[in-house]
């Protein structure tokens, strides 16, 4: 069976951008960066899927990033077999392409990177990466068009790219080659594991101020701020999803901190951030149930426990 060691999480970056997103006007570059990152993750998560259902005997990493001789280089997804370490560059490209003078060009002319270049790099410094800690397994690397809506025009053939209309023969191969793992394998997965670096350097993000973000409870759904207190339950005017006040009390206490991380979580803060919820009481009570207070009356604030 495929093991999941490391899973991957939506990064802290499109979580911030998304919030900024509903609580502000992002501006046109910062929009752009933000649906990249959105289409990316979504063409990642879509390979997860895929990969999860391998059912030989593999260890997959999933999202990772690492340094070598002060180089830093992203793999999306890395998958231990018997024989072979395979890593994958996910692309969800989408539309038609025409692959020309080792370029990828829509059919608007526009250039676009070729994602094979990426990939040998990253090959050339995970070699790198391997030997320097004696890992000693081939490496294959591919690059994968996870998306249906992406054709691509006059490729050659010996390219190591996996189309969408090639996936599931690609992994149906994979799955029936021979793979029994043993103690050398964890003992490599192990190792990457502990190599990671666990927060990227590079986060693009608007500069923001907690008195121009728009305050109030938004639908964890479909981002509306239209929501109405029925007794325990917040209620979305627009889509209809139902939420304990309690866990949308919290969701956005994590939401505080993730944009303000020097900011003290108080029940005024959290009261005049959440609009719906009219009582400072029941706030004060769903914080002091979830969260350590520290310090006493007005100065009193909230951590995690
Ligand atoms: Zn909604």
């Amino acid at each position: 069976m495929g093991k999941v060691l490391k899973p991957r999480f939506e990064s802290d970056e499109l979580k911030i951008l998304r919030y900024l997103d509903t609580r502000m006007v992002l501006s046109p570059s910062d929009k752009q960066h933000y649906l990249n990152l959105k289409k990316g993750y979504e063409g990642e998560v879509m390979f997860d899927q895929r990969t999860e259902k391998l059912t030989c005997d593999c260890l997959i990493l999933n999202d990772l990033l690492f340094k070598v001789n002060s180089t830093t280089f992203q793999i999306d997804s890395l998958i231990i077999f018997q024989g072979t370490i395979r890593f994958f560059e996910i692309k969800n490209f989408e539309g038609n392409f025409i692959y020309e003078d080792e370029c990828f060009q829509t059919v608007g002319n526009k250039k676009i990177a070729n994602p094979h270049h990426q990939l040998i790099r990253s090959d050339l410094l995970l070699h790198q990466l391997l030997q320097s800690h004696k890992i000693i397994l081939p490496i294959e690397a591919q690059v994968v068009f996870v998306n249906p809506q992406c054709t691509l025009y006059e490729c050659p053939c010996n390219k190591p790219f996996i189309l969408p209309t090639q996936m599931d023969a690609y992994l149906a191969k994979l799955d029936n080659t021979p793979s029994k793992l043993s103690e050398k394998h964890s003992s490599i997965a192990e190792k990457l594991i502990s190599l990671y670096i666990k927060k990227s350097p590079y986060t693009q993000l608007p500069s923001y101020k907690y008195e121009h973000l728009r305050k109030g409870n938004i639908c964890p759904l479909c981002f509306s701020f239209s929501i109405k207190v029925v007794g325990s339950k917040l209620i979305c005017l627009e889509c209809g999803y139902e939420e304990k006040v309690e866990n949308a009390v919290m969701r956005n206490v994590k939401e505080i901190m993730l944009l303000f991380p020097e900011m003290k979580i108080t029940t005024n803060l959290v009261h005049e951030w959440c609009q719906v919820i009219d009582s400072k009481r029941r706030l004060s009570r769903i914080l002091d149930k979830n969260m350590e207070i520290v310090g006493v009356g007005q100065w009193a604030y909230y951590e995690n426990r």
